[in-house]
């Protein structure tokens, strides 16, 4: 499973581009396939893009080339498009009346319907990504006007978006009625950044001001920022994974603590779920804040037993099976003298296919745990994402198509729980009301453009006896 995006913009500092740089290394986590700055002066526009992490993408030399006082930048998974340079983003365009920059994250769910309507009015699409369909009805729309184009493109797009425009002398972020994706707006030295998650901001040492509100368009210029409303309301649907695993722990998203949050998923999930034994360790780093709050509530000591290697990334590459076989421990190695004949409680944020969980508890059994006793800090993902995150497909998911019982059989521990549904609900600092959940419980939010029929996907349903 991976992340989808992260967007950056700054607007009113003569450092914009570094300051962009900067805050898309704090955002690294959400898109580590690609990386692209785009700035302007007041007179040229300048971008610099490639594949690859912030850091491969970005030199000094390139950065200085970058002037100017405004910025946008973004970091990129595809969950819709190809991985390929011509996808990465922001994506520039110049037209008779300036040009337009886009950073979007999230995902569209009527964006089939949308390039049908584009391409049959003659339109002729560079990209394979929904993020282009904005430019493209930006340009055709004649309004003068910027804030009353988006607001009445924004009327057609469905699903989720977080978006961060650079048009011309101005910035324009907006989020989708819904709120599926975080944004958030904070001031630095009398200019403004707008981020995916606050840990940028405090990257730059900004202050956060606020979140911008799902239905909310904030435009930022030479005269201060203001703030206008999409007529639609919805009831907010909150992606509760960002809390479970995406956002970085030292952000705030939606204005609540992830770390605070994932502590009281792992409380409850103690209550929920004890077990007998000798201590409590996690799945570093995303399950680790969990483990902290089951270790707390269950009065057990809390051990740090698989160790991380910090220097594997994208770049690793598994040429033959021999790697193949050794890529559980290159990643996480166990610590055999506190494993060796111990109970131990292991805290996952998640499983999807249940390989990965299966590769670790064969590592801690080969370091000589006595007795493992997996705990996972969400329920059982049922569902894939249209909202951009990159699950697998229904069929991929273990739990859509095996008893819990076939998966603790299928990853080789003494027991298996996961957090119910109300339980994870109950441990947000916010109103339960506020949360998308349907990865957990089929129930989408919004209408998702040919979405799979239950029938189909009961087709293509796995014998549990095969997998296990
Ligand atoms: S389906 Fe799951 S991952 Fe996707 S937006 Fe909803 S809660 Fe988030």
């Amino acid at each position: 499973m991976r992340d989808y995006c992260g967007v950056v913009g700054i607007y009113g500092n003569k450092n914009a581009a570094q300051l962009t740089y900067l805050a898309l290394y704090a955002l690294q986590h959400r898109g580590e396939e690609s990386a692209g700055i785009v700035s302007f002066d007041g007179k040229k526009v300048s971008q610099q893009k490639g594949m690859g992490h912030v850091g491969e993408v970005f030199t000094e030399t390139n950065l200085k080339k970058l002037k100017g006082h405004t910025a946008i930048g973004h970091v990129r998974y595809s969950t819709t498009g190809s991985s390929i340079a011509k996808n990465v983003q922001p994506l520039l365009i110049n037209h008779k009346k300036g040009f337009i920059a886009v950073a979007h994250n999230g995902n569209l769910t009527n964006s089939v319907d949308l390039r049908n309507e584009l391409e049959d009015a003659g339109s002729i699409l560079q990209t394979t990504m929904d993020s282009e369909l904005i430019l493209h009805y930006l340009v055709k729309d004649h309004q003068n006007n910027y804030s009353g184009k988006i607001l009445s493109i924004a009327s057609r797009l469905e699903g989720a978006y977080s978006f961060v425009l650079m048009i011309n002398d101005a910035i324009y972020a907006l989020r989708d009625p819904y709120g599926f994706r975080p944004l958030c707006i904070g001031k630095i030295d009398g200019g403004y950044i707008v981020a995916s998650e606050t840990c940028a901001l405090d990257m730059i040492q900004a202050t956060y001001i606020r979140d911008i509100e799902p239905g909310e368009v904030v435009i930022i210029d030479r005269q201060g920022l203001r703030s206008m409303k999409q007529p639609q309301n919805r009831k907010h649907a909150f992606c509760i994974f960002e809390y479970i695993y995406f956002s970085r722990p030292d952000s705030n998203i939606y204005t609540q603590s992830v770390y605070l949050t994932r502590k009281n998923l792992g409380r409850t999930l103690a209550k929920e779920h004890p077990a007998q034994a000798d201590f409590v360790m996690p799945i570093p780093d995303s399950g680790t804040y969990a483990a902290m709050g089951y270790a707390e509530e269950s009065k057990l000591p809390l051990e740090m037993a698989f160790v991380r290697n910090h220097y594997i990334g994208r770049t690793f590459i598994q040429p033959s099976q021999l790697i193949r076989d050794f890529k559980v421990k290159v990643k996480l190695n166990p610590v055999r003298d506190v494993l060796k004949g111990k109970r131990i409680v292991i805290v996952e944020d998640s499983i999807v296919r249940g390989t990965t969980s299966r590769g670790r508890v064969r590592a801690l059994r080969a370091a000589g745990a006595a007795e493992i006793h997996m705990r996972v800090s969400c329920p059982p993902l049922m569902w894939p994402c249209f909202y951009g995150i990159d699950f697998p497909t229904r069929k991929e998911l273990i739990a859509a198509n095996h008893t819990i019982e076939d998966i603790r059989k299928f990853i080789g521990v003494d027991s298996l729980a996961y957090l119910s549904l109300d339980g994870m609900l109950n441990s947000m600092l916010l109103s339960r009301d506020e949360f998308c959940t349907a990865c957990f419980t089929g129930n989408y939010p919004t209408r998702i453009n040919k979405p799979p029929s239950k029938k189909s996907l009961e087709k293509n349903r796995i014998p549990a006896a095969k997998k296990a």
